[in-house]
């Protein structure tokens, strides 16, 4: 079968696809430990899932609802919005969609033309480019760099500007990185996006899980004018363990969420019934779980982080925010005989049935990402087989 042009150039998930191989190998009897997905490993709080039985029980969830989600979910969307940034929104300019990740779809599907450029600080979450790519559009990637954090700055940005930019990315903090950019940092990019008449998409999705001393700025609350050219995006799968139920949202300018609504309607109808009415209980119910989960990760980042420089030839920042280590193994590599990131991913799952993300996969091709969104044995573990790895290559 002749397939779309569009496949062609397609990059699947390496993060899915990393989560794929590790299962597989699993399932035929391997003793895999992986490190692979951004996917918290704790159960979906209790009121959550019972919120969830009680729509199915009175009926409620049986239907089709409005593409845009349902009233209490955009109307709980705005009260959170109020109360963690402090800013207040029209119902109209929400809209619920299938995870974060479908808001970010639809947003590319709705603003780009063919060639429309689109800014992406490197490393970057996998699906941006590709979800550029699949509106048409082009992503234009701007490298971090390892000694500033992996921060991008406006003069990065101002060097890639073309007529034909529409937007930046900015996800803070960060995937794979965990770096969270400051207040000021933020104001600068921010203003220099304003001056330009770019839209910022905001992925917030970790606002909530940040660390030690630091802190989380939301870009849209920086400034007025900021916020007029913000779209925040968010969710519930990290902050209330509820990657499964698959509810997101977008938040800003009234046009662009109409259009995006309007696509929506057209692909999925609407996100799940069920799911929405879960996401209505996790944002205005009781938020203890959410700190709860927050200390676990604090716990495994600050155990996880002295043994992971414990590995030969890493290099390595303790990250801020988020759950992932995204350590440069470039020593690690040169000490094993490789020099190719994905080569020594390969046989990291292979030979030592350890399963992490090749750092090419997020525009980094002397880096790994482990996830500590797992258990205390398996990261242990994890980072001990890696270790023997690499003893054991180094004696070869
Ligand atoms: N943005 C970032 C940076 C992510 O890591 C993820 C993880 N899946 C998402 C968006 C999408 O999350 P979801 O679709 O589960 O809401
Ligand atoms: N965002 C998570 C990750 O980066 C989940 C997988 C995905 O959607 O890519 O691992």
């Amino acid at each position: 079968m002749k397939l779309s042009k569009r496949t062609e150039t397609l990059e699947p998930s390496v993060t899915l696809t990393a989560s794929a191989k590790a299962k597989e190998l699993k399932s035929q009897g391997a003793d895999v430990l992986s490190v692979t997905l951004g996917e918290p490993d704790f159960p979906t709080p209790k009121h959550i899932q019972q919120a969830a039985i009680e729509a199915i029980e009175s009926g409620k969830a049986s239907f089709y609802t409005q593409t845009a989600g349902i009233p209490e979910l955009r109307q709980a969307i705005i009260s959170y919005i109020e109360q963690f940034y402090g800013l207040t929104y029209d119902v109209s300019q929400t809209l619920v969609t299938d995870g974060a990740k479908f808001a970010l779809y639809v947003l590319f599907q709705a603003l780009l033309d063919e060639g429309d450029e689109v800014i992406i600080p490197t490393p970057y979450w996998v699906s941006y480019g590709e979800q550029v790519k699949l509106a048409d559009g082009t992503p234009v990637f701007v490298a971090g760099q390892e000694s500033n954090n992996f921060k991008i700055t406006v003069e990065q940005l101002e060097s890639v500007r073309t007529t034909k930019t529409k937007a930046i990315i900015l996800n803070s903090p960060s995937n794979p990185t965990g770096m969270i950019y400051t207040k000021e940092e933020l104001a600068q990019i921010g203003e220099w996006a304003v001056a330009n008449d770019l839209l910022i998409v905001a992925d917030d999705i970790y606002g909530r899980l940040v660390y030690g001393e630091h802190t989380f700025t939301p870009i849209a609350t920086i400034s007025e004018e900021i916020r007029q050219h913000t779209l925040i995006i968010n969710g519930v799968s990290k902050s209330y363990s509820m990657t499964g139920w698959r509810i997101g949202f977008a938040v800003g300018n009234k046009e662009l969420i109409q259009a995006m609504i309007d696509i929506a309607s057209q692909s999925t109808s609407n996100p799940t019934a069920v799911s929405q009415y879960a996401a209505v209980e996790a944002l205005t119910g009781p938020q203890d779980t959410v700190e709860e989960m927050r200390l676990a990760f604090e716990e495994r980042l600050n155990r996880l982080y002295p043994l992971v420089l414990e590995i030969p030839g890493v290099k390595l920042v303790k990250p801020q925010g988020a759950f992932y280590l995204f350590p440069n193994v470039k020593g690690t590599m040169e000490i094993c005989g490789y020099d190719d990131v994905t080569e020594f991913t390969d046989a990291l799952l292979n030979e030592a049935h350890v399963a992490l993300v090749t750092g090419a996969g997020f525009g980094a091709e002397e880096n790994i990402r482990l996830s500590y969104a797992t258990d205390w044995e398996t990261l242990e573990k994890t980072v001990n087989r890696i270790k023997a790895f690499v003893e054991n290559k180094r004696r070869k």
